[in-house]
Formats: structure tokens, sequence, C-alpha cells
């Protein structure tokens, strides 16, 4: 049983409770606008090179099996995409780190036992969190991952934006503790518009998430001009007063961090150039009027 990840991260405080370890799967269904790691979209690993730490050497190009690199005379330099089968060779004999392989195949073991090492042993460590992308995307390795965790006696956490079959989450809520419900687009009238999905799915699934028991987490971004109208926020927060098991709601201001990554990707160019990060006092803002529907709201 194999999958493809983009990392795992250690001592990570903001995917659930405690200090945990945190496994990125590649692959996800939705392409949010605003989405901060463009890497994880694409379910397979890809070979990104940095334009500005390349120095030319040449390297890449002695090493590639495949005449997978090229130095035009003016001094750019080609990536043969068609020719590359992402062997690795030239990030290798990169020196200059300026060629990187954004995600790597691995199995259930080698997942656990790099949790093992970075969890602390103690009685606080919080236990694993399987985030993404979009960690069902690839449920067959997700589902063992939730497993192999729980039979080991940690606390599980799947971080999910709820766009999949609901046989997948079913098969996943009894190995799971706690379920991190993105919603990338809630209240506004087009969700397809930014997410290229639109929410039907995600907000059913949610629904039976909450009937199920296991408790969630919701996690919305606040993306000014897109999501935070006072009527989009008050439609979203009707919304979530009615499905059980909601523990808090966690309202994150959208930011500019990924912006730089879909240029070296080769993806659609960023779409959200215009758009500022909300102040503080305008999150407080947006936070008071999600309130009213009683649940425990938070800035994040
Ligand atoms: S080996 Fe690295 S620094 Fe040298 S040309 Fe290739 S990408 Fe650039
Ligand atoms: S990953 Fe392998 S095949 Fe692809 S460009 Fe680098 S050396 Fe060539």
């Amino acid at each position: 049983m194999t999958g493809i990840i983009f990392d795992i991260r250690k001592s990570t405080i903001h995917d659930g409770p405690g200090t945990r370890t945190t496994v990125f799967f590649k692959g996800c269904p939705l392409q949010c606008a605003w989405c901060h790691s463009p890497q994880v979209m694409d379910p397979q690993p890809q070979l990104v090179w940095s334009d500005d730490k390349c120095v030319r050497c040449g390297l890449c190009i002695d090493a590639c099996p495949n005449g997978g690199h090229e130095l035009v005379a003016d001094g750019s330099r080609v990536h043969h995409q068609e020719q590359c089968t992402l062997c690795g060779a030239c990030v290798d004999v990169c020196h200059a780190d300026a060629l990187v392989m954004e995600g790597r195949e691995v199995t259930v073991e080698q997942v656990m036992a790099e949790l093992k090492r970075h969890l602390p042993s103690s009685e606080d460590s919080g236990g694993v969190t399987l985030s993404g992308g979009e960690p069902t995307y690839q449920h067959k390795f997700a589902l063992a991952l939730l497993k192999q965790s729980r039979s080991e006696g940690l606390h599980t956490a799947l971080d999910t934006s709820g766009q999949t079959p609901w046989r997948t989450l079913k098969k996943m809520l009894p190995h799971t503790d706690l379920v991190l419900f993105d919603i990338n687009q809630m209240g506004s009238a087009d969700p397809k518009q930014h997410t290229g999905m639109p929410n039907g799915k995600i907000l059913t699934n949610l629904t039976r998430i909450g009937e199920s028991g296991v408790p969630i987490v919701i996690r919305i971004p606040i993306v000014p001009g897109i999501n935070d109208s006072r009527e989009a926020i008050e439609n979203a927060a009707a919304c979530l007063a009615d499905v059980k098991n909601i523990t808090r709601i966690l309202l994150l201001p959208y930011h500019e961090l990924g912006e730089a990554k879909y240029g070296r990707l080769n993806r659609d160019a960023y779409k959200l150039n215009d758009v500022e990060p909300p102040e503080p006092e305008r999150m407080r803002e947006i936070a008071e009027w999600m309130r009213p529907c009683g649940l425990d709201v938070h800035v994040g």
C-alpha cells in the first residue's frame, strides 16, 4: 500500500489538539483560487525549478538520462516535461537547490516509522493529522494510515474539504477522533466560481459527519471580496448552527503566501493579486457576525 505525500511535518500546533505530526497528501479535487499550497493540488510528484536560484551550471543537463533539461543560447533554461520520468537524478546534483521534487511515494510503514520518530513520547503528544491537499483523494492509503495510527494508540485527525463521496468518509470516521472541516466557500451565491466545485456534496457530508458523533472543528478562510460580506457570513452561520457536534469555528484570514508558487508550478496565473489580507479588526468584526449562531467562534 503506497501513497503520494507532499511532506510530513512535526510539531504542528494548528492541526488538532496538542503538538502533532501532520502528513500532507498530494491531490485535491478543489481548485481554490486562494490556495497557499498549490503544489499539493496535483496528485503526482512534480519537479519544480526556481529561476532565481539557478546558476546555469548545467549539471542537471548532464545528469538527466532523458534529455529533460536544456540551456538555450540566451541563458534561459527549458524543462522538457514530456521527457521527464521524475527519477530525481537532476535534483540530487543541483547544489543550488534550484530543483526540488514536490511529492514522494511512500508506504504506510514508512510513514508510521517517521511518525514514531517525530512524535514526542510524553503524554501531551497530540497525535497525527492527515491533511493535504485532500487526504480522501487517496482514500485507501488514508484509511490504512488512520487504522494503523489508531492501533498504535495515536489520536487521529482528518483534515478534509468534504469534497469526496460519503461512502469514503463513512469508512474513515470510525478511525477518526476529530474532523477538521475546511469550508472553502460558504454563504456566497456561486461557490463553484472560486473553487471549481459546487458546495452541495460538501454540505451534505458535513451534516452526516455531525450525525456520526465525531467532533468537528470548522475552518473557514476569509477572503476579502469573495466570502467576507455580512450576508455571506450570516448565511454560513445559519447553516452551521444546524450541524451537530461542531466544537469550534476558526476563521482564517486570507494571506498571499502561495502567490509566488504558481509560476514555478506552471499553473494558471494566480488570480487574487489584487486581494489584500484582511486586517485583524475586520476579522474580529466578521467573528462577531457569526457568533449569534451560538457556536464557539475564533479568529485563527
Ligand atoms: S543543476 Fe541546478 S543550478 Fe545547475 S543549471 Fe541545473 S537547475 Fe540550474
Ligand atoms: S527528474 Fe529525472 S528524468 Fe526528470 S528532468 Fe530530472 S533527471 Fe531528467
